[in-house]
């Protein structure tokens, strides 16, 4: 047998062995008429605030499913936590970057708007959607939060949790002595959230890198090579996911 299923609901506030959960109809309709599942067959269920339920579908008549949670199972997102600021893209680019840091585990995801950025607001309701899809299909138990598109400015102030002191990286293909990882691995095991800058298409001006700089972001160079904007936001996810 597979993996079971497994769905973003509204979890009680306490949720427990025996607690019975309604499935909205759109996940109801898949479990029972797209999936074919019968009473009694096991999915999971998870909140997006961590942690995952094992629970037992009951299909009722219409379109009507419920689940009894049975066992809590642990979290294996992981813990060290990377926030990957990245400039707009184009639409199913940004898509893929969401749904791909999705995959490796990212935090927080900031879309920013800076000098070469293309123009428009975004789409947080398609973000968000893609961000628990991808969150149901990869196994992780919370959704990455997707904030509104910032500037850099603020991006580059933008602290989600306001104890942690954080280590900030601007990708930048002009950077060629210090490599991505070297200041990655000071990071490691120290809980300090590590933030990415990438920049959009036509990458980030001189004048915004001395911004970052001057903020207190480091310069990386992801090698000596020029990466499009969402190769790169990929790439430098996956090497500090791995390195913290
Ligand atoms: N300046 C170029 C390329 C921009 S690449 C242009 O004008 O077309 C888009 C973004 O990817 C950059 O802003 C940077 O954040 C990142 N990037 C691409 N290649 C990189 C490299 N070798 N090292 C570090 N960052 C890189």
């Amino acid at each position: 047998m597979g993996r079971p299923h497994r769905f973003h609901v509204d979890l009680p506030l306490t949720p427990g062995a025996g607690s019975v959960v309604t499935l909205a109809s759109p996940i109801a309709h898949q479990v029972a008429r797209v999936l074919r599942m019968r009473s009694g067959d096991v999915i999971h269920l998870f909140d997006g605030k961590g942690g995952e339920w094992r629970a037992f579908i009951q299909i009722g008549g219409g379109n009507a499913a419920t689940a009894t949670l049975d066992t809590f199972l642990a979290d294996p997102t992981p813990v060290g936590s990377v926030v990957l600021c990245l400039g707009l893209l184009k639409g199913e680019k940004f898509d893929w970057v969401i749904q791909k840091s999705t995959e490796l585990g990212i935090a927080h995801i900031v879309p920013m708007v800076t000098e070469r950025s293309l123009p428009g607001s975004g789409r947080p309701d398609r973000w968000h959607r893609i961000a628990v899809e991808a969150s149901e299909q990869s196994g992780r138990t919370t959704i990455p939060e997707i904030t509104p598109p910032m500037p850099l400015r603020d991006a580059l102030n933008f602290q989600p949790n306001q104890s942690d002191p954080a280590r900030r990286l601007i990708c930048w293909e002009d950077e060629r002595t210090v490599p991505f990882l070297a200041p990655v691995r000071l990071a490691r095991g120290t809980g300090t959230p590590v933030f990415l800058y990438v920049g959009p298409e036509g990458g980030f001006s001189a004048s915004e890198v001395d911004l970052a700089v001057g903020s207190g972001a480091q310069a990386v160079s992801l090698g000596s090579l020029i990466l499009r904007s969402e190769t790169a936001a990929i790439a430098a996810v996956t090497l500090a996911m791995h390195a913290i």
